[in-house]
């Protein structure tokens, strides 16, 4: 079966979907919700969208009426999400939304309750999850190849540009470069080690108030603390480049991953040598796995649905209070 899917904010990484989901086998692109009449006619012509399935943001809700529609996949800026996928449900099509799926903890509880009271599935963009080298260092890791696992650091990081985007207005972005790049540390210190972080310490640095508002975070340094007696330390940032490798050590070996979560080629190497594995484009692979959960219930390896999302939104919550309060805080995931 196919996933028939519509993409809500014709944006950047939105066009990097639609492009990728032209090699999907269980996935296929059929609609788009934009607020640009423009952008609908060039989708249109480019991906062969039926004017049935074109709506905007005053009209969507419609999308209830359209048999031929499964799912609509949110890709606008963070602060948006909630709200939209909110709509979608209530429209009864199952949601895709994109990282971070909100702004905080109370926006994400709300959006898992509410696919769960319209029974539609709510899936994250967490297109690491899927990616073979990342995947090949979980197995590696849950079969004792790195023995008890005690350390991992996540630098994630690169240098913005134009001051005047959504990912630097609080508003829309919900923060600065924690909800953007620094949530790739805290999904990956969760699924390299296998656990759940139950404290988290942050400190944060800026040197750019112009640029970083009130609430847009630039530097922010985290360690989180995992029950099995591992810890976690990790940079996020909007000031550095060359910042995107994951690193982690146990009694017995290591991982290191750098890229570690660009679009690709990750590169991946243990202390027995480089992982050799084809390069996959992320979104394709993500959209026919992700089609397959939403269609036939299949269990991805790591979790992609909304439960996932939230935990996510509890660490940035803990991180943004550890840094207002210089204090340890206690996280319950
Ligand atoms: P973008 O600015 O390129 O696109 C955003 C889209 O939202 C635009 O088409 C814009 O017109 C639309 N939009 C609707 N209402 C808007 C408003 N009020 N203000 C601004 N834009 C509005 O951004 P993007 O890079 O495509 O990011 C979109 C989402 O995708 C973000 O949540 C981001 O975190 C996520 N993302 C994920 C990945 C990934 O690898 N998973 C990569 C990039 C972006």
């Amino acid at each position: 079966p196919v996933l028939r899917v519509a993409i809500l904010g014709l944006g950047s990484y939105g066009e990097r979907v639609a492009e990728a989901m032209k090699d999907c086998k269980r996935a296929k692109l059929v609609g788009v919700i934009s607020g640009t009449p423009s952008k609908v006619k060039t989708w249109q012509a480019k991906y062969g969208i039926p004017e049935k399935n074109c709506y905007n943001y005053e009209n969507y809700d419609q999308i209830k009426n359209n048999p031929d529609i499964d799912a609509v996949y949110v890709i606008t800026p963070n602060g948006l999400h909630k709200e939209q996928s909110i709509r979608v449900a209530k429209a009864g099509k199952h949601v895709i939304c994109e990282k971070p799926m909100a702004v905080n903890a109370k926006e994400a509880q709300e959006m898992v309750d509410a696919c769960k009271a319209a029974k539609v599935k709510l899936l994250i963009g967490y297109r690491m999850h899927f990616e073979p080298k990342t995947l090949e260092i979980i197995r590696q890791r849950k079969a004792g190849e790195f023995g008890k696992v005690l350390f991992f650091q996540g630098l994630s990081g690169f240098i913005i540009g134009d001051p005047t985007q959504w990912r630097l207005n609080k508003k829309l972005a919900g923060g600065g470069a924690m909800m953007d790049i620094g949530v790739y540390s805290i999904n990956g210190s969760r699924y390299m080690i296998g656990e759940d972080p139950i404290w988290v310490t942050a400190q944060e640095t800026k040197n750019n108030p112009q640029k970083f508002k009130e609430g847009v975070d630039e530097t922010i340094q985290f360690q989180l603390g995992f029950p099995g007696g591992a810890v976690a330390s990790c940079l996020s940032t909007y000031s550095m480049n060359n910042l995107d490798r994951f690193f982690l050590n146990g009694d017995k070996g290591f991982a290191e991953m750098a890229p570690s979560t660009g679009y690709g080629p990750i590169k991946g190497r243990t202390n027995k040598g480089e992982l050799e594995y084809p390069h996959v484009t992320h979104q394709t692979v993500q959209m026919d796995e992700m089609s397959d959960i939403i269609l036939q219930g299949k269990q991805p390896i790591v979790p992609v649905d909304g439960e996932e999302g939230l935990k996510d939104m509890k660490i940035v919550d803990g991180i943004f209070l550890a840094v207002q309060t210089g204090k340890k805080v206690d996280l319950k995931l």
